[in-house]
């Protein structure tokens, strides 16, 4: 079976070709450098972007995986969460193509596609296990067991990876924001600076980032000059690992679960990776991590979460709509 996925909902158009449960092809084209001199993502011309790329981005996926269009067996686009016009261009495209060569349509939600990134890497991965979702803008922790995906916990306020490119961008580091944190954070001291670890302790498993980085921008103010950027990078990464992790092995524990998978764009980060190994080994988990491609947005995820779609029969018909605030389970 042959899945193509197309991937729009932010600032990377991607296409993948997914056999049974192979990956021939996944195409990125990511629009970080367009959107640097915004300092963000400027929906507007993210969708415009995708418009003009995403034809080039299909057929570069066709050609690279040797298939013909009327191969494809099903089509499975991002139809939410993310930006309204960025999600039009790949659904509106998605539509074309089903409507031309007679190809079922499938809507996949981003973040469970993020989950599903694991099941490309780990192609044996079995539920029950539970996840930390990571990334620009969800931070989650799910449960998947029994065919469901139970969402335990998540963030009051800001996402895990909207808070380092906020951090970032108050210690006047480059866009996106994770990656420049990890880079600087590997010439600094994680403990000089003990930063607040908001709701470690609470009797639940959310999260809350924003006071984290308030108390960053306050630290800063309260300097004045000589600012050790690694050093404040380096204290914050860690205080959000640290949350992250701590909840996320209590609530496996909790549910009598010791699987533990990562996904999305944070997870792509080293210390997350590094400390999340080191606190499996000890507390005898398993843990599961995508390779960083597979971290950040793509489309072989979608195609693979698309193609686990297939196997339950679930299409979607052409009327199907552009969701920005898509919720899990709905
Ligand atoms: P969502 O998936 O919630 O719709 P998104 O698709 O924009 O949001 P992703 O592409 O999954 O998010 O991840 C992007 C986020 O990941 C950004 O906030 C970025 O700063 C963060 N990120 C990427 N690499 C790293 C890293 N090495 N360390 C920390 N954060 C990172
Ligand atoms: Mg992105
Ligand atoms: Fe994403």
């Amino acid at each position: 079976m042959v899945v193509l996925g197309i991937e729009t909902s932010c600032d990377e158009t991607s296409v993948a070709i997914l056999k049974d449960k192979e990956i021939l092809s996944n195409i990125i084209l990511s629009q970080v450098e367009v959107h640097k001199k915004f300092g963000g993502v400027v929906p507007e011309v993210a969708a415009r972007h995708h418009l003009s790329n995403l034809p080039l981005i299909y057929k570069e996926a066709l050609k690279k995986a040797k298939i013909e269009p009327e191969e494809i067996d099903a089509v499975a686009v991002t139809y939410g969460p993310g930006l309204i016009g960025a999600l039009l261009v790949g659904l509106s495209f998605s539509k074309g193509l089903s409507l031309r060569y007679g190809i079922p349509l499938i809507g996949v939600n981003h973040i469970i596609g993020h989950v599903y990134a694991n099941y490309i890497a780990y192609p044996d991965l079995k539920p029950p296990f539970i996840v930390l979702m990571v990334s620009g803008g969800h931070t989650e922790i799910l449960k998947v067991k029994d065919g469901k995906i139970e969402v335990l916990g998540k963030t009051m306020d800001d996402a895990a990876g909207e808070a380092f490119d906020k951090v970032a961008r108050i210690l006047g580091l480059g866009y996106p924001g994770g990656p420049e944190i990890e880079k600087v954070s590997k010439n600094g001291d994680p403990y000089k600076f003990n930063f607040p670890r908001p709701m470690l302790d609470s009797n639940n498993y959310n999260f809350s980032f924003s006071g984290l980085k308030t108390s960053v921008l306050y630290t800063i103010k309260n300097l004045e000059t000589n600012i050790p950027v690694p050093d404040i990078a380096a204290s914050f990464q860690e205080a959000v690992v640290d949350v992250l992790l701590k909840k996320t092995f209590k609530a496996a524990r909790n549910n009598g679960i010791n699987r533990i998978v990562l996904a999305g764009g944070v997870a792509a980060n080293s210390r997350l990776r590094e400390k999340a190994k080191i606190l499996a080994n000890q507390y005898n988990y398993e843990i599961l991590i995508p390779p960083l491609e597979l971290c950040t947005d793509n489309a072989a995820m979608i195609a693979m979460a698309g193609y686990h779609k297939v196997l339950e029969g679930k299409y979607d018909s052409l009327e199907l709509e552009a969701i920005p605030n898509l919720k899990i389970n709905s």
